[in-house]
C-alpha cells in the first residue's frame, strides 16, 4: 500500500517484505561496539523530489524538470515556495489525467515543453529531468527522452535524467540519484592525475573552507558537484574520492566503476570528523604530519571554544533518532562524543556498513542502531523512553510535540551548513534551541 499524507510523505507498508540480505540483528556484546537491529514495517518519509531545494542552489546553471502530477508540484511548492524571488530554477511538467490514461503521447508534450523552457531561459546550461512516481508509473522512458533532448540542444544544453520517486527511497536519496546521473558525464582523468574530488553537496561557504584547507595542505582537490555546469571534474584511477555525505552509495558505486578510490572515513560532522576526515586526506596524499598540525590546530581550538557553552546545555541530555536522512549515524557520534549526549536510540533508513564503518567504530558498545523503519514500534519506544529530544521527519514533530517532546527536524540538517570545524557549533546550536527554547517556556 502507498498513499499521499497530508505533508505528501509516502507511507509505505512493508510488513510483509522480507529483510534485504545483509541486514540480520546482529548481537551485542561487550566490546563489539553497537548494536544493528532492522525493522520492517511502516515507514514515513519525504520523498527524493526533496533533494532539489538544496540541489539547485548548488549547480547555478542548472534547472530541475520535475516530470510529475500536481501533488509533487504542491510538495516541491509548500517545501520551497518562499525562496522564489528571482527566475526559479525548478519547475514541473504536470503529467495529467489524459496522460495517465495513455492518450497522450508524453515524449512529445515532454519534448515541446523542453523547447519552451530552453527556449525562454538561455541562461540554463545542464537540464535534468527528474522522474516521479506518476512518471514511473506511466514508463516514461526519462533516460531516453535525455538523451534524445542532449543530442538536440548540445553543446549548449545538457540533458540528464534520474528519478526522484517517493517509492521506496528516503528524502536524501534524491542528491544521491542526481550525483550518480552526473557520472557519466566527467571527463576522463589521466590516470597518473592524483587528485582529491570530495563528493556530497556542501554549502558555498564550507566548500570555500575546506578549499581553502586542502590548498594549505597542498592536496589538488575538486568537489562534486560543481557550482557551473561546465565544470565538469575529472575522473580517473587517480582520483582519491572522500565522501561529505554518508547517503551516497549510488554515486560512491559510479565513481569507482569510473577508477575512483574512496578514501574511508568519517564524515566531516563536528570537530572530531572534520578532523580526521581531513586526515585521512592528508596521509593519502603524503602530507608531512607537522604541517597537517600546523593548519589544522588553530581551527581545532577555534572549533572546540565554539561548543563550550552547547556543551553545557545538552550533556547528560537524552536523544532519540527516527530514521529519515542517512546524517543520523555521524551526527548521533558528534553529538555523543563532543558534547556528551546520551544516545537512547537512532535510527537510520539505511546503513551503509562500508561507508560507516569508521563512524560505527567511534560508537559507544551497546547502543541500538535500527535500520529501516516500523514507525508504530519505534513511536512506542519513543515514547516509553520520553528523551530529552527527538530527531524525526516533518510528519512525525507536531505529533510529537504535541504530546510535550521536543523535537528537531532532520531536513533541517539539509538546509544548514553544519560541516567543518566552523560550523559544529552550529550543528549543535540545533539540537540545543529547542531544549533552551522549552525550558523559557516552562517558566
Ligand atoms: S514523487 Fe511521488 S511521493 Fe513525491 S510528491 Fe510526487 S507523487 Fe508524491
Amino acid at each position: 500500500m502507498n498513499r499521499h499524507v497530508p505533508s505528501s510523505h509516502v507511507l509505505v507498508d512493508e510488513t510483509r517484505r522480507p529483510a534485504p540480505a545483509g541486514c540480520a540483528d546482529a548481537p551485542a556484546a561487550p566490546g563489539a561496539g553497537p548494536s544493528v537491529r532492522a525493522e520492517r514495517g511502516q515507514r514515513e518519509v519525504f520523498c527524493g523530489l526533496t533533494g532539489i531545494i538544496w540541489m539547485h542552489r548548488k549547480i547555478q546553471d542548472a534547472f530541475f524538470l520535475i516530470v510529475g502530477s500536481r501533488t509533487c508540484a504542491h510538495l516541491m511548492q509548500s517545501a520551497a515556495g518562499v525562496m522564489i524571488f528571482a527566475e526559479p530554477r525548478f519547475a514541473t511538467a504536470i503529467i495529467d489525467d489524459r496522460d495517465l490514461a495513455g492518450i497522450a503521447d508524453a515524449n512529445d508534450e515532454l519534448d515541446a515543453c523542453v523547447e519552451r523552457l530552453l527556449a525562454r531561459r538561455p541562461d540554463i546550461k545542464m537540464l535534468f529531468l527528474v522522474g516521479s512516481c506518476p512518471s514511473e508509473v506511466i514508463k516514461l522512458d526519462l533516460a531516453r527522452a535525455a538523451q534524445r533532448l542532449s543530442a538536440q540542444f548540445l553543446p549548449d544544453v545538457r540533458v540528464l535524467a534520474y528519478s526522484g520517486s517517493g517509492i521506496e527511497t528516503t528524502f536524501t536519496q534524491g542528491e544521491d540519484a542526481c550525483l550518480a546521473s552526473l557520472v557519466p558525464t566527467l571527463p576522463r582523468a589521466e590516470p597518473q592525475t592524483k587528485e582529491l574530488l570530495v563528493v556530497g553537496a556542501l554549502a558555498d561557504v564550507v566548500e570555500d573552507q575546506f578549499a581553502r584547507s586542502f590548498a594549505a595542505l597542498g592536496i589538488p582537490a575538486r568537489f562534486l558537484p560543481m557550482r557551473k555546469a561546465g565544470d565538469l571534474p575529472p575522473v580517473g584511477e587517480g582520483t582519491r574520492m572522500l565522501l561529505a555525505q554518508p547517503f551516497l552509495a549510488d554515486t560512491a558505486r559510479a565513481l569507482e566503476a569510473r577508477g575512483a578510490t574512496r578514501l574511508p572515513a568519517p564524515f566531516p560532522l563536528g570537530v572530531e570528523g572534520t578532523t580526521a576526515w581531513l586526515k585521512a586526506a592528508a596521509d593519502e596524499f603524503g602530507v608531512d604530519p607537522a604541517l597537517f598540525e600546523r593548519v589544522t590546530a588553530p581551527m581545532i581550538a577555534r572549533g572546540r571554544a565554539a561548543l563550550e557553552r552547547d556543551r553545557a546545555r545538552l550533556a547528560g541530555r537524552r536523544i532519540f533518532f527516527f530514521p529519515d536522512s542517512q546524517l543520523e549515524v555521524p551526527i548521533a557520534r558528534f553529538l555523543n562524543r563532543e558534547l556528551g549526549m546520551e544516545l537512547v536510540e537512532v535510527g537510520t533508513p539505511y546503513l551503509h556498513r562500508q561507508h560507516m564503518a569508521e563512524e560505527l567504530a567511534l560508537l559507544p558498545d551497546g547502543l541500538s542502531i535500527v535500520e529501516g523503519q516500523h514507525v508504530d514500534r519505534q513511536l512506542d519506544r519513543c515514547r516509553e523512553a520520553a528523551p530529552d529530544i527527538t530527531v524525526c521527519g516533518l510528519g512525525l514533530a507536531n505529533p510529537l510535540e504535541a504530546e510535550g517532546l521536543a523535537t528537531k527536524w532532520s531536513i533541517e540538517l539539509l538546509f544548514t551548513p553544519i560541516h567543518g570545524y566552523d560550523q559544529a557549533a552550529d550543528l549543535s546550536g540545533l539540537f540545543a534551541r529547542p531544549l533552551v527554547r522549552r525550558e523559557k517556556l516552562k517558566v
